[in-house]
């Protein structure tokens, strides 16, 4: 039986309660990271507290607990649950209080709610077969670059997905892809530059996104921080997605056009285990 952290707690997780008057359940009035846990350690743990903040302070949340005792939770559960690989899912709502569209006092205390995950990150066969995407409408809100819990759009078009025999769906706003429905969405050009759109209010900073790139410099690969349009993808050499827990992911179809020779590239093979090592050897 898992434990997990609710409000100071750390119970069994049949004995895990939130008021149903919580703000992320009436309003999705929540914000939440994703940290990935490889060989027992943290992964970019900083660059998931650095956003959080960003979402907060975006939503005017009020939240006074520090990273340090965040961090503390984390290693708690990754202890208490003895994972090794997988995740721990943070999500902080702005508390519960009568239905009101106003936010509550700020005196309201967060809800502050922390599970594991077990999920199999390195070897994955999702990345050694590669992804198959489909391309769909970006109907989302206006504020993609603030973690909210808000993602039915999101979940509505990964089952279209499936649905059509596919693993993910990339999001396209006035043509250009935006992201992948829960990672960042990159393409590789004939001459090996990578590019992927830059950083606004269409797309989440990923933290993923940000290790990556780096990444790429190392490998001395240009990188394009512009939009790209799907008839571009649908001729890259090769494509692919980043996220916490899907690491640098393939994508070797998109709408049933092969991308390249249709199997993962040198490129995103290479980033993919550049990735995995950097990320393997500065987790704490
Ligand atoms: N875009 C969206 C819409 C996402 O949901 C995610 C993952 N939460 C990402 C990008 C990738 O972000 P990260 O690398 O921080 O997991």
């Amino acid at each position: 039986m898992r434990t997990v952290y609710v409000n100071g707690n750390y119970v069994p997780e049949e004995e895990a309660t939130v008021s149903v008057f919580d703000r992320g359940f009436l309003f999705a009035d929540a914000i939440y990271e994703v940290t990935s846990i490889l060989d027992g350690n943290l992964i970019d743990f900083d660059g998931h507290m650095k956003r959080l903040h960003r979402s907060l302070n975006e939503l005017k949340m009020p939240f006074y607990m520090k990273d340090a005792d965040l961090m503390a939770i984390h290693r708690e559960l990754v202890s208490r649950n003895a994972i090794t690989e997988g995740l721990v899912y943070l999500q902080i709502s702005r508390g519960a209080a009568d239905r009101d569209f106003i936010f509550p006092a700020a005196s309201v205390p967060p809800t502050v709610v922390l599970f594991t995950q077990e999920k199999e990150l390195i070897d994955n066969a999702l990345a050694k077969r590669g992804q198959k995407v489909i391309t769909v409408d970006d109907l989302r809100w206006r504020r993609c670059d603030i973690k909210t819990v808000q993602l039915l759009w999101a979940s509505i078009v990964k089952n279209e997905a499936k649905v059509k025999g596919a693993d993910d769906a990339w999001m396209v706003r006035d043509g250009f892809v935006t992201e992948g429905s829960s990672n960042n969405a990159y393409i590789v050009e004939g001459d090996g530059t990578i590019v992927t759109r830059s950083f606004s209010y269409d797309i989440l900073s990923g933290i993923t996104r940000t290790a990556v790139l780096k990444c790429a410099g190392e490998i001395g690969a240009k990188v394009e921080e512009r939009s790209f349009t799907v008839d571009e993808a649908k001729v890259a050499t090769e494509a692919f997605s980043t996220s916490a827990t899907g690491f640098v992911n393939p994508v070797v179809e998109i709408d049933g056009v092969k991308i390249g020779t249709g199997v993962p590239g040198p490129v995103v093979t290479r980033l993919r285990e550049i990735y995995t090592e950097t990320s393997r050897a500065v987790a704490v």
